[in-house]
C-alpha cells in the first residue's frame, strides 16, 4: 500500500515549501499539469505560476511537465513557463519520465514528481524511486479517465486512513 502514500502532502504548488525540497538534496522538480498547475478546462498558465516558477528557477530548481495530457494540451504551458515538457507520460507508468530522467544529469535522490493524482503522480513516483508530493485537487472538474480513476482513488484513500497511514487534508512534509 504504501506506493500510494507520498513523502510530502500540501494544498497546493504555492504551499510547497521548496526550501525544504532542496535542503533534502532536490534539484528537479517535475509538474504534474491538469488540476496542478491548472483547471483542465484554463488553456494558458496563470500569472501567479509564471512568478513562482521564476523564483524557483532563481533558486537553482531544474523544472519539468509532466503531463498524460496530448502535446497540443500541454505545448502553450511549455512555452509560456518556459519550461521542458513531457506529453502523454501514460503515468503511473513510468517509461517516458524514467527516459527524461535517464538522459538529464540528475539523481533519483534529486527529484521529485508534484502532483494531485494519488493514483497517478504518487504511483509514478514511488515506482521510479524519486521524491513524490502530493497536492489537492484544484478544481472537481476531471476528464473522463481521471474521474474514474479518482473514485478508485477515494477506497484507497479509506484504506490508508484506516490504517492511519495518510489521512486527506492533514497535510505534512
Ligand atoms: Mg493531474
Amino acid at each position: 500500500m504504501e506506493i500510494y502514500v507520498p513523502d510530502i502532502y500540501n494544498e497546493d504548488i504555492y504551499k510547497i515549501n521548496y526550501d525544504v525540497l532542496m535542503s533534502r538534496g532536490i534539484k528537479c522538480l517535475i509538474f504534474d499539469l491538469d488540476n496542478t498547475l491548472v483547471s483542465i478546462k484554463e488553456m494558458y498558465p496563470r500569472e501567479e505560476t509564471k512568478k513562482l516558477f521564476d523564483e524557483l528557477k532563481k533558486k537553482g530548481f531544474k523544472i519539468i511537465l509532466a503531463s498524460n495530457s496530448i502535446k497540443a494540451r500541454v505545448k502553450p504551458f511549455h512555452e509560456e513557463l518556459k519550461v521542458d515538457y513531457i506529453y502523454s507520460a501514460k503515468k503511473p507508468k513510468i517509461d517516458k519520465i524514467n527516459e527524461y530522467i535517464l538522459s538529464s544529469k540528475f539523481g533519483l535522490d534529486e527529484i521529485a514528481l508534484i502532483g494531485d493524482s494519488m493514483m497517478d503522480d504518487v504511483v509514478c513516483g514511488n515506482t521510479i524511486g524519486i521524491t513524490t508530493v502530493l497536492l489537492d485537487q484544484i478544481s472537481k472538474a476531471e476528464f473522463p479517465i481521471a474521474r474514474l480513476k479518482r473514485i478508485k482513488e477515494k477506497k484507497i484513500q479509506k484504506r490508508l486512513r484506516d490504517k492511519d497511514l495518510f489521512t486527506k487534508g492533514r497535510y505534512y512534509e
